[in-house]
């Protein structure tokens, strides 16, 4: 049924709990993962604006950590089976999970974390997983904390 799955993921607790539900999924039918990581463009701006010097050397920090916690990612996923696909996009986070939903054919759910870096406790839904479950065409599992 859930044949492609998008995951967007901010490698926080919550999002790697994620991972979990995934792997039952492939028990029941899932074949393909998009693991999707975006490098919040704002947070890229204010290092190039603070960061005097050295912002080249600090965003290349922040690419090569995500490339590297997205792999084990990936490595887990094609443990269980899958066939995997990583992106890393920078970006508006919602903005950039909404177009892998439109550019990847046949995306058949979207599996996303109810909160994530930020993890506030007294609010519902953190603002990304919000935004893209309300925006969103595929059916969406938000996973609790
Ligand atoms: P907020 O960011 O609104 O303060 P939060 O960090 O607790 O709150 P969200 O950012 O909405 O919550 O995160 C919820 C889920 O959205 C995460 O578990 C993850 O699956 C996804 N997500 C959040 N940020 C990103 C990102 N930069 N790239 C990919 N997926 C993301
Ligand atoms: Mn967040």
């Amino acid at each position: 049924m859930f044949k492609k799955i998008l995951y967007p993921t901010d490698f926080s607790d919550v999002s790697k709990k994620a991972i979990d539900y995934i792997k039952q999924l492939r028990e029941r039918g899932s074949e393909t993962v998009i693991v999707l990581h975006v490098i919040n463009q704002r947070g890229m701006q204010a290092i190039e604006r603070y960061a005097s010097g050295n912002s080249i050397e600090i965003e290349q920090r922040i690419m090569d950590d995500a490339k590297q916690q997205i792999k084990v990612i990936e490595d887990e996923l094609k443990k269980s089976g899958f066939k995997v696909k990583s992106m890393i996009k920078t970006g508006i986070p919602m903005r950039e999970i909404l177009k892998a939903e439109e550019k990847e054919e046949n995306v058949s759910v979207i599996v996303i974390g109810s909160h994530g870096k930020s993890n506030l406790e007294d609010i519902f839904l953190g603002s990304v997983s919000e935004k893209v479950s309300r925006k969103c065409k595929s059916p969406v599992l938000i996973v609790k904390r």
